[in-house]
């Protein structure tokens, strides 16, 4: 019996990252140099659009989202216990439940281009762990699309709301996550010794660590050195990450420096959300020490901000307004931050349009890469490992 002839995908007429019109050619989720001589082909008419590789969104809250739901009026808020006050409000009124919103949000993202994202979810005896079913069940349904990765996270704290500490065991040992999260262990979480159980949780059931690190300053930048302690002690090099570490953030010259090498040689990887020119991490200077670094949207339209839209060239977008970008290499280091950085931290191979790499890129309308970044063109065609998963900003 002769076996099925492979299937190829001949992309015709596009211009990769605005170089000259040619073929990408896809064949088993790899880009390949040439059509392979037994295969079938099919073809799709690239219209001379621009290809740009698709994105990773390293650090996202779908449970948390409003996306697609009746709008939402904020009252005024101020810390973190009221903000969570608020989640738990906004998580109530909303008609349609987490794993309703979240595939909505999550179909949203991958439509724009987003190919893999880090997804936080809320565990919490508010909650119970609704947050991380629905969003695992909207992975599911997008399996092929979109990878996901799934974060048990303690945003009511561990040691300051009774009950997270076993909700977080639970979900430790539900074959859902990840990785487990974790909250500003000097800060709103102080009381106790958060990064105690969340590490031994990692380490028990073979998970990662994703921790929340929003204070800055000596109360940010002790739990770093905590953190890179017991990642090293624990043998975890590889598998933490630091979710905004504001504290490295406001660092610069040879502290910045030290902090870095100090992170690079612990193997702590860091996601930043672009959120302002104070707030942003030196991501180059960062990465050129060996740090990994990722790009993420944060919440989404949630009950903290009514803004977000989990469009990661968008967020390449905010991360060069807020840095001031103006030269096309800066322009191109914020996308390659929201393509390859966060590729790196999730693990997957790199985008980059050559052969031997995934076949993920999305086509637009555009000249160049750093056009892109400015205009955000529409994403009118999105192709995961080979397979044309979106046209026109809807998943097909
Ligand atoms: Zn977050």
């Amino acid at each position: 019996m002769t076996p099925p002839p492979r299937t190829a995908t001949l992309f015709h007429d596009v211009r990769p990252f605005g170089g000259p019109a040619r073929d990408l050619v896809a064949v088993d989720g790899l880009l390949a140099a040439e059509v392979p001589a037994d295969a079938r082909v099919e073809r799709v008419d690239g219209g001379g659009r621009l290809a740009l590789p698709t994105l990773v969104d390293a650090h996202i809250h779908p449970d948390k989202t409003s996306w697609g739901e009746p709008w939402h009026s904020r009252r005024p808020a101020h810390g973190i216990a009221e903000h969570v006050a608020g989640d738990v409000e906004l998580a109530r009124a909303l008609p349609a439940p987490v794993g309703e919103r979240a595939l909505r949000l999550m179909s949203h993202a991958a439509a724009r281009g987003t190919r893999a994202m880090r997804a936080h979810a809320d565990v919490a005896p508010a909650y119970g762990l609704a947050g991380i079913e629905g969003v695992a069940e909207a992975a599911g349904k997008l399996a092929g699309v979109v990878d996901v990765e799934l974060v048990a996270f303690p945003q009511h704290g561990v040691v300051r709301t009774p009950g997270v500490a076993e909700l977080l065991a639970e979900a430790a040992a539900s074959g859902l996550v990840t990785h487990i999260g974790g909250i500003d262990p000097a800060g709103f979480d102080a009381d106790g010794d958060q990064l105690g159980t969340v590490f031994a949780l990692a380490e028990k059931h073979g998970l990662g660590l994703d921790i929340h690190l929003h204070d800055r300053g000596e109360r940010g930048l002790a739990p770093l050195r905590d953190i890179a302690a017991r990642t090293r002690a624990l043998g975890l090099r590889g598998r933490v990450s630091v979710a905004h570490a504001f504290a490295v953030a406001g660092l610069s010259g040879r502290e910045l420096d030290e902090t870095a090498d100090l992170l690079a040689e612990a193997g702590i990887a860091l996601t930043t959300v672009a959120l302002s020119a104070t707030t942003i991490l030196p991501f180059r200077r960062l990465a050129e020490r060996g740090v990994r670094i990722g790009l993420g949207s944060d919440g989404v339209r949630d009950s903290w901000s009514p803004f977000g839209n989990a469009d990661m060239l968008h967020r390449a977008w905010l991360a060069a307004w807020a840095l001031d970008a103006r030269l096309d290499e800066e322009l191109e280091a914020c996308f390659r931050l929201a393509a390859d950085g966060g590729a790196e931290l999730l693990g997957l191979p790199k985008a980059d349009l050559r052969p031997g790499s995934p076949a993920d890129f999305m086509l637009l309308d555009g000249e160049c890469l750093p056009q892109a970044v400015v205009d955000l063109p529409r994403r009118d065609l999105v192709v995961r490992a080979g397979r044309v998963v979106a046209r026109d900003g809807r998943l097909v």
